[in-house]
């Protein structure tokens, strides 16, 4: 298996200082899939302590000592190095109440989550894997490691991790699994929405979205109950809507449609999602069914929301199928430098205000001025617009 030199150089001296250091968890699953591994984490048999005097002419910091965590910097890149741990009794359904260290990587690979994460790799003792990882990659399979009840009572998040890795990678779950997941929903209530969100968003941006949104329809009504009002006729056409889009705003937002607007945004403030994200979401799923059959109203959404809005629009409306040809004209037209703000018009507030345009007055004659040159019924010229006063 190919490890790159800035890990690679990392496991040799641990090696050369008495320790073990494996590559594990997604670094090992992403490679044996053929992908790219955006980051190789690093399990080592060395204590936190031990392994900072390892690397003591390298740049180290102290990210999650207590959870055995040891940043350490080569060529430029942040590597973590993580002792072999046996997790203490789960309080809560998340977390741990504490962590021991092991010198056995078999110990550290029992506490991982799914047998597909927990194969670990060296050169020296090639693939360690003892729960049948590679074969469950083969057939695609997401497994828990040992008993799935149990695991996800220590922490329910797997949960969420399971589905979220079901739509990534496009695989199956398990039977016992799959069972357990349905029977343990109910603990996803003890884990924060922070962390629900994140793996929400993975989730619907994988490539089996939709399977996995219709077979497990149960778990996210727990994490969004607002589903539970959409008939299945419809929760079936957002979760096919779902993998069409493609960003993770605008699969959040196929998700939610149909629900009232007000839902949108509850939804996107209990999940804590930045303003931006709940903003966008609130206005697409408001406006998804939106005809815009006059160009005036597409320029009016234009004007009061973003172009770049228009454009998630469009891609959210394409999802469902819908017509889009007037506000993607509008939008052409507007990118390529048609009128459609007030700073453009060629009259502003000073002009009217020297002709005796007064108070609010001002602003309402603007834009009717401005809907007239976006309708193209004048041109946007001073002397021209005057006449119309
Ligand atoms: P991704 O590619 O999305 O980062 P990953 O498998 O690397 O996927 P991480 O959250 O980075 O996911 O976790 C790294 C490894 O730590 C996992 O592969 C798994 O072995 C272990 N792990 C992470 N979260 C849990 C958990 N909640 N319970 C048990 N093991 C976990
Ligand atoms: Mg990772």
């Amino acid at each position: 298996m190919f490890i790159p030199d800035y890990a690679k150089e990392l496991l040799t001296v641990l090696e050369d200082n008495g320790f073990e250091g494996f590559i594990v968890g997604g670094c090992v699953r992403d490679a044996l899939l053929g992908r790219k591994p955006d980051d190789y984490d690093i399990a080592v048999s060395a204590t936190p302590e031990e392994t900072k005097m390892c690397f003591s002419a390298f740049r180290t910091i102290s990210t999650g000592e207590k959870h055995g965590t040891v940043t350490v910097v080569n060529k430029g890149k942040n590597l973590e190095l993580t002792s072999f741990r046996v997790d203490g009794e789960y309080k809560d359904n998340r977390r741990p109440e504490n962590v021991e260290f092991t010198r056995s990587i078999e110990a550290d690979l029992a506490r991982r989550d799914f047998t597909i994460n927990a194969i670990a790799f060296n050169e020296k003792r090639g693939l360690v894997d003892i729960f049948g990882g590679q074969k469950d990659l083969e057939n695609k399979i997401i497994r828990c490691v040992r008993d799935a009840d149990t695991r996800f009572n220590e922490d329910a998040l797997r949960i969420m991790r399971a589905v979220r890795f079901a739509s990534q990678l496009g695989f199956g779950i398990e039977k016992h699994t799959a069972d357990s997941i349905h029977k343990n929903k109910a603990l996803l209530e003890n884990i924060s929405v922070e962390r629900i969100f994140v793996e929400l968003k993975k989730l619907l941006t994988g490539k089996n979205a939709t399977d996995i949104l219709i077979q497990y329809r149960d778990v996210f009504e727990t994490v969004l109950p607002e589903l539970k009002k959409l008939t299945q006729e419809k929760y079936l056409e957002n979760a096919k809507a779902v993998s069409k889009a493609s960003d993770e705003i605008t699969a959040f937002a196929a998700m939610l449609v149909s629900l009232p607007r007000e839902n949108a945004e509850e939804i996107c403030s209990r999940l804590k999602t930045d303003k931006h994200f709940r903003n966008t979401v609130s206005v697409l799923t408001e406006y998804v069914y939106e005809d815009f059959n006059d160009r005036l109203s597409a320029v009016h959404f234009i004007k009061n929301h973003s172009v770049e809005t228009a454009e998630m629009l469009i891609s959210l409306k394409d999802c469902f199928s819908l017509d889009t040809r007037v506000i993607k004209n509008t939008v052409s037209e507007i990118t390529n430098g048609a009128v459609y703000t007030l700073s453009q018009l060629d009259i502003n507030g000073n002009d009217l205000s020297l002709l005796g345009v007064r108070g609010k007055e001002i602003s309402e004659k603007l834009n009717m001025l401005l809907d007239k040159v976006i309708l193209g019924e004048v041109t946007n010229s001073k002397e021209e617009l005057k006449k119309l006063l």
